[in-house]
């Protein structure tokens, strides 16, 4: 049941009074209209023009205008105006978005997608949080984002992969039998990390000091890919950069906020804007090594306005990728061959959010012996997305089969992303498929090239 009685001003879609059909199969709530606080200016951008579509990876699959950026705008403007209820068709197309922004960056009028999408999601996620939801509650918001409860909720995940028991139990299917995001979880963790010591506070440049920098660590990040931490240190000291390593910091917050809890993403926000306000003033950048991570410390000030919006704003406007930060800083050249053919695949965070897209590459033409081969696609979406992968199943492991024949053409012995959840969901398919194939962070092969030491197994 829908009643709408419909008021709109030229910056904010209001309306006075809307009955929502729940998608679940109640009433949300008398005068919720989700995306009412969007500012209407962000809807007026689109021209429909369609531009945007054939970058759109879950309308390249689907070829439905529903699930392209054009006819989501539709679908949630039409919501915001109080012309159509929200109901589970409708929420079904936004859900398969995977905020993945490629439309943005396909977009010649200058569209800000996420700032529709996000804020819609968030007005029907917190709507409906009121809901328990086990896995939510629990694993996300309260075990994802703290690097130390990862770290221990692994270790019995490490102790049967030496055993070789975890391996065993994944190919019998065992985690097919667990419950939907559990099971899904389970086999993302089987990948075979190198453990790394913790990092110190403080790190000196190696050679004539060229920047003084800060290192964000993060939750998943510093749990499973301290190697890559350390890769990204050692690359920083190479580069004459002394690096501090603030205490006090955790997840960038994007855990909670893109689950629909802007108040658990927020304090993760303050969090960090805190631990690194002594340093802010004297490092040149923040250097963040995950392409999602640093959108979302990027972009801290377009999500919370309050007294604290300044702060967020200093911080955000130092946060640099790694890659693009020595690719700006001018590379010291690496020095020991790589003798392999490697092939990139983009994170969204990083390409479309971020806006890196050739530093990785460049760095990667810099390493000797490194034949680097362009990736059909490179800059489509893997199907991993945040969380996406274990709720949108389906819609991500066609994503994922179309990711991993592109990669076979290439013909490449390893396959480089620079996002933890790119790293995660393609080693998964690689071991399942059983693909004599590597996958590393691009910085890791940087590192090898500076240091000698061989690349890890
Ligand atoms: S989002 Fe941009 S590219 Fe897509 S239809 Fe609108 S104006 Fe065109
Ligand atoms: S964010 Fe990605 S999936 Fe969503 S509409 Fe834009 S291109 Fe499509």
């Amino acid at each position: 049941m829908s009643v709408t009685e419909t008021m709109t001003d030229s910056t904010t879609a209001r309306t006075s009074r809307t009955v929502v059909s729940d998608p679940f199969g109640g009433i949300l709530a008398e005068g919720f209209v989700p995306g009412a606080g969007i500012d209407f200016r962000n809807f007026q951008t689109c021209v429909h023009c369609g531009l945007c579509t054939s970058s759109c990876p879950t309308y390249i699959e689907l070829g439905d205008e529903n699930d392209c950026p054009r006819g989501r705008i539709y679908l949630m403007r039409a919501v915001a105006e109080g012309r159509v209820q929200v109901d589970a068709t409708i929420r079904a197309h936004l859900a398969k978005c995977l905020d993945c922004r490629s439309c943005e960056t396909a977009c010649p009028s200058g569209v800000h997608y996420s700032q529709l999408i996000e804020p819609f999601r968030m007005d029907l996620e917190e709507h409906l949080a009121k809901r328990f939801d086990l896995f939510r509650d629990t694993v996300l918001y309260h075990l994802f984002p703290y690097a130390n409860r990862i770290r221990l909720a692994l270790t019995p995940v490490r102790i049967m992969q030496k055993l070789g028991l975890y391996n065993w139990l994944e190919q019998k299917g065992f985690f097919d039998w667990l419950p939907g995001r559990v099971g899904r979880m389970a086999t993302l963790v089987n990948a075979p990390v190198p453990s790394g010591p913790r990092l110190p506070e403080f790190l000196p440049a190696k050679g004539e000091r060229r920047a003084r920098v800060a290192f964000f660590t993060g939750c998943v990040g510093d749990a499973m890919f301290r190697h890559v931490h350390w890769a990204t240190l050692r690359c920083l000291q190479e580069n004459g950069c002394e690096v501090v390593i603030p205490r006090g910091q955790g997840c960038c917050g994007a855990i909670h906020y893109h689950a629909g809890s802007r108040e658990g993403g927020k304090m993760f926000a303050d969090q960090n804007v805190a631990a690194f306000a002594s340093v802010l003033n004297e490092v040149d950048a923040i250097i963040c090594n995950h392409g999602g991570c640093g959108a979302m410390l990027q972009e801290y000030p377009n999500y919370w306005k309050d007294d604290q919006q300044e702060a967020r704003r200093r911080f955000s406007e130092k946060v640099v990728d790694i890659n693009a930060f020595l690719d700006d800083l001018g590379l010291v050249a690496p020095r020991h061959p790589i003798r392999m053919r490697v092939t990139y695949h983009a994170s969204c965070h990083l390409a479309h959010a971020q806006g890196v897209h050739d530093a990785p590459k460049r760095i990667l033409h810099a390493i000797p012996g490194l034949d680097a081969v362009p990736l059909d696609e490179e800059e489509i979406c893997c199907g991993s997305a945040g969380t996406y992968n274990l709720n949108q199943p389906e819609m991500a492991s066609r994503l994922m089969d179309r990711k991993m024949e592109r990669i076979a053409m290439t013909g490449a012995d390893a396959v480089l992303a620079s996002n933890a959840g790119c790293l995660l969901q393609i080693e998964r398919e690689i071991r399942r498929r059983h693909l004599p194939l590597g996958i590393y962070h691009p910085i890791e092969l940087l590192d090898c090239s500076y240091t000698g030491q061989p690349l890890r197994r």
